[in-house]
């Protein structure tokens, strides 16, 4: 189910840090691409709620660390 990614976000409801590992990364690169809402899930309360913009933020920049060592080794990087 190719690459999860996982991130931690606090659930709006209960106030409790939720791990969200249901997220393959190509999807939530799509989704932060996109611009669409990112939905987060808490299982105590089993509730979605769309996660806020600063936390958008250290998703995309997470994403983009995460990759970085990806796209170096794949061997498609010109500019060496
Ligand atoms: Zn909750």
């Amino acid at each position: 189910m190719g690459q999860a990614f996982a991130f931690v976000a606090t659930c709006p409801t209960c106030g409790h840090a939720q791990l969200q590992n249901a997220f393959a990364r190509p999807d939530l690169e799509r989704l932060l691409n996109g611009g669409y809402p990112i939905e987060a899930y808490c299982t105590d309360c089993d509730e979605f709620w769309t996660v806020s913009i600063q936390k958008r933020v250290e998703i995309v920049e997470a994403v983009a660390i995460t990759l970085a060592p990806r796209f170096a080794a794949s061997g498609n990087l010109t500019d060496s």
